[in-house]
């Protein structure tokens, strides 16, 4: 049994939905189908709701066009003998997104439950397109199949009930394909519509492959397969043929946006493979995710580079950072606590301040968590500044054991350095197959074409 799932890239067009109907039709096994809104849609959605809020009636327009263009995809791909049944379902939600719309420019102001809500009709109308127009396939609804659970301002996915829940309904026959829609859910408590966030229909996809113990998870995209750095950056880059689920896991978390980066834990943690695939070409054999081969010191290699954008550095300094390990933990500890993830850590140097890297849309959360914690240090003098460096961008190499490759840090900041990109934090990163350090948000492009070189040119 395998999972498929296709992103808006591969939804997005009549051309890209026959490439859709070609692949599902021609699974001779049980088969689960994720799909994402139509491309570029999301976008739109929000950009819509944003105008609707703002009071501009340009929102009716907008509203009107997409309508349009799912009108337009019925008529170009459904068979005409299920055009009415089709319609029937979607013209309602239709009339029910632009009601909310309408809603939105009423009150002027845009709650996020109402923009979750308004989300949400991407996949939802999507997911029953598709339905209608692969051959045999069954639709399922995923806002009664996926659950979220709120954590701090967040929602994230509640995967126990949620893996009770797919296991008890979705139940994928040959010849009879599921079909569903991705990064949609609702909340576990409240019933309310909520999303599994941006790019999440990867992860609908991998909770669904692990619930149900596939063979594989196929993620079918727009290019031909994980690449050793994004190719809309370095005209480039190459296809990676293999990847390890931990090599995998680091480079999306650090911004290859081929894959939301909380897919690869439920799949991982059943050993289950991922191929990215392309929905364009899809002869190719494309990347494969999977456990790794035991490698010799010698073929230690980097693997792939990416850029995370959007990251601050937090900066202490005085006398009392020099106990680092008490630092750290109690960092650490305060952050977590207000559900703030570290991206990075630098390596204590005596003449540099201890400095870690965060999201910078959690920076005010980080800070009122470290003035907190460090308010008896800073009161005696221990820890004399807390300091926040705005746009920054972690720039990451990664690659099995890349971390015990001695000297690979130097080589790294030497290259940058010599180009005139200042590197602040350097560090091997919690996990030994990236090496990672920050350079400024506008260095970002030029440092990833420069280690990119290093590495694979
Ligand atoms: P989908 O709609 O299929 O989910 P995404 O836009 O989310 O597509 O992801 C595919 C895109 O990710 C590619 O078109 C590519 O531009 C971008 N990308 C960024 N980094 C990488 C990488 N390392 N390898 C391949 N693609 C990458
Ligand atoms: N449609 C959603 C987004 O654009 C989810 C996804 O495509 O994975 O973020
Ligand atoms: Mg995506």
């Amino acid at each position: 049994m395998k999972v498929l799932k296709f992103g808006g890239t591969s939804v997005g067009t009549a051309e890209s939905l026959a490439h859709v109907k070609e692949i599902v039709e021609a699974l001779t096994e049980p088969a689960v189908v994720v799909v994402s809104a139509l491309g570029g849609l999301t976008d739109k959605l929000i950009s819509t709701a944003k105008l609707a809020a703002g009071g501009d009636a340009s929102f009716r327009d907008e509203m009107e066009r997409i309508s349009e263009r799912h009108h337009k995809i019925i008529s170009d791909t459904v068979a005409p003998a299920k055009h009415k049944e089709v319609l029937a379902i979607v013209e309602p939600l239709l009339a029910e997104l632009a009601n909310l719309y309408k809603g939105v420019a009423l009150i002027g102001t845009l709650p996020e439950q109402t923009l979750d809500q308004i989300v949400s009709y991407g996949e939802r109308i999507s997911s029953v397109i598709v339905s209608r127009i692969v051959e045999g396939a069954v639709h399922y609804d995923s806002l009664k199949i996926v659950k979220t659970e709120k954590w701090f301002n967040r929602n994230i996915a509640d995967s126990a009930l949620t893996e009770r829940l797919i296991r008890e309904t979705i139940k994928p026959d040959a010849g009879r394909v599921a079909i569903c829609g991705g990064f949609i859910a609702t909340d576990r408590d409240t019933g309310e519509i909520t999303n599994l966030g941006r790019g999440g229909s990867d992860y609908t996809a991998a909770l669904i492959a692990a619930a149900l113990n596939a063979d594989i998870l196929e993620i079918w995209t727009d290019v031909d397969g994980f690449m050793t750095a994004d190719p809309r950056i370095i005209p480039g880059a190459r296809v990676i043929d293999t990847l390890s689920f931990v090599e995998s896991m680091e480079l999306c978390s650090f911004g290859a946006k081929v894959v939301y980066p909380p897919t690869i834990y439920p799949v991982f943690h059943k050993n289950i493979p991922i191929r990215i695939l392309n929905t364009f070409r899809p002869e190719r054999p494309g990347t494969l995710i999977a456990d790794p081969s035991k490698k010799k010191a010698e073929e230690i290699s980097a693997r792939g580079v990416s850029v995370l954008r959007g990251v601050s550095l937090i900066e202490l300094y005085g006398p009392g950072i020099e106990n680092v390990p008490e630092i750290n933990s109690r960092s650490f500890n305060a952050l977590a606590k207000n559900g703030v993830s570290v991206l990075l850590v630098s390596q204590p140097t005596p003449a540099k301040p201890f400095s870690f890297a965060i999201a910078s849309a959690d920076s005010e959360n980080a800070l009122k968590a470290l003035y907190d914690e460090f308010a008896p240090d800073m009161e005696n003098g221990s820890v004399s500044e807390i300091r926040t460096l705005p746009e920054k961008a972690i720039l990451a190499v990664v690659g099995e054991s890349i971390g015990s490759v001695r000297g690979i840090g130097a080589r790294i900041s030497n290259t940058l350095q010599r180009a005139g990109i200042r590197v602040g934090a350097s560090t091997h990163g919690a996990s030994s197959a990236n090496h990672s350090c920050v350079v400024a948000e506008t260095d970002a492009n030029e440092a990833l074409r420069l280690v990119h070189e290093m590495f694979f040119e």
